[in-house]
């Protein structure tokens, strides 16, 4: 063996040492995963928990199969926004009261935005980041034109930015707290008080929040958030969203899609509108019961996770696959986009390449799956419930393979797919 290969596979034992160290690796037999899949696309659409499986199996052929109409309140899927909802709490440091499942994040997003702006009617201007996820500024723009008054959405460029924007004339403060394509993370205590110290609200996006990093929605004071049930959270594809309005707000939010479901009376069937009390105004309609219990289902599995524990083998492994993809890559020309400083970063490492497309596409057929930004960007997500230190050792092998081989310059993985 010459001393470079005994090298790596010191290094690459080391990794397997960090494995059999790690106190979540057995959380890994939870997931059904592909053998030989290194799966780098949780930040997308997280890994199917087994559990899930099999509860959306006992609700198709005994709950709706058999017990048909029943298990509304037989199996209560009338309660699974508030039962979903609490478990999702217990991750982003909210009160078990204060988060819903409903709706996308997208929809989520309309109904905060409308609440938050009656809340501060005197005030016209929505702070933003330009880089912030396209749907959240374009739901944004649909509310003021719907809204037909003169309010204005003020983007930023940069994070600096975002506290010197905040001025008396801002109404809400939205933000993504960790951004989908660098995965900066955003200190959503700081901001937050700046918001209230100019008399404006915020609403957090924790997209790429949950489940991922550790956040604390009561501790700072954060007035509204939502986020996805399909990325860190595993509720499976089009997973519904979450929705959380701090407690102090509930009772004078008031969102414009009044459907029965957040009706203070649903089954009285009167012809006019009254909120429920609490969180469940931020209901809409019927919740899509099949969805909702894979989503119940998979956050089953984080009951007994500390968050703390998560957040620093999420840094290990970021750590571990950025050293080995630049000790393997220099002098290349892929670059590191996520910040390196652990405060400032959430749970995915992006990288910059000018082929960033067809360089995916070629790690996806040796079986690593990451996904690919506009323009350059490569993204890797980091789930540590079931990624081990050596599949990311691996990943960054793989990576810098393929980038010196050249063989992403091949037709085959040039042909674009209408999702990236
Ligand atoms: C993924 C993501 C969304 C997705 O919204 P949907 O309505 O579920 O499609 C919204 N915002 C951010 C920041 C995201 O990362």
């Amino acid at each position: 063996m010459t001393q470079q290969a005994g090298n790596v596979n010191a290094a690459r034992e080391r990794a397997l040492e960090m494995d059999r160290a790690d106190p979540l690796g057995p959380m890994r037999e939870a997931f059904h995963l592909r053998e030989g899949l290194i799966y780098l696309d949780g930040n997308s659409l997280g890994a199917m928990p087994k559990c899930a499986a099999s509860a959306v199996e006992a609700a198709l052929h005994r709950e709706w199969g058999e017990d048909l109409i029943e298990s509304w309140n037989k199996a209560d899927w009338i309660g699974l926004p508030q039962r979903a909802g609490a478990k999702i709490a217990a991750l982003v440091g909210a009160g078990s009261d204060d988060v819903v499942v409903t709706d996308s994040t997208s929809v989520n997003l309309f109904k905060v935005l409308a609440a938050a702006l009656s809340l501060r009617p005197d005030r016209r201007v929505i702070v933003s980041e330009r880089s912030n996820f396209p749907t959240d500024l374009y739901m944004v723009e649909g509310l003021m034109t719907l809204l037909g008054r003169d309010h204005s959405l003020k983007l930023v460029d940069r994070a600096e930015d975002i506290a010197p924007a905040m001025s008396e004339d801002v109404a809400v403060v939205m933000l993504t707290h960790v951004n989908y394509r660098d995965g900066r993370m955003l200190d959503m205590a700081d901001l937050t008080e700046r918001a209230h110290a100019v008399g404006a609200l915020t609403i957090w996006d924790l997209a790429h929040s949950a489940g991922a990093v550790p956040v604390a929605l009561s501790a700072t004071n954060a007035d509204f958030a939502v986020g996805c049930g399909y990325k860190f959270l595993n509720g499976g594809p089009g997973a519904p969203a979450f929705c959380y309005v701090a407690p102090h707000l509930q009772e004078d939010a008031v969102q414009p899609l009044s459907g029965w479901f957040g009706h203070r009376a649903p089954f009285d069937f009167t012809p006019s509108f009254k909120p429920a009390t609490g969180i469940a105004r931020f209901l809409t309609g019927t919740p899509p019961v099949l969805s909702m219990t894979a989503l119940d289902k998979a956050l089953s599995v984080w009951r007994d996770v500390d968050m703390a524990v998560v957040r620093e083998k999420s840094l290990a492994l970021s750590d571990l696959f950025v050293e080995r993809v630049e000790a393997l890559t220099a002098g290349g020309e892929l670059t590191l986009l996520t910040p390196r400083d652990h405060a400032s970063r959430g749970s995915q490492i992006s990288f910059r390449h000018p082929s960033a497309y067809p360089v995916m596409q070629a790690l996806i057929s040796r079986g690593v799956v990451g996904d690919f930004r506009a323009p350059d960007i490569l993204r890797f997500g980091l789930t540590p419930l079931y990624l081990r230190y050596v599949d990311v050792f691996d990943a960054a092998a793989i990576l810098a393979d393929i980038l010196s081989s050249g063989i992403w310059r091949e037709d085959q993985y040039n042909r674009r797919a209408r999702v990236t």
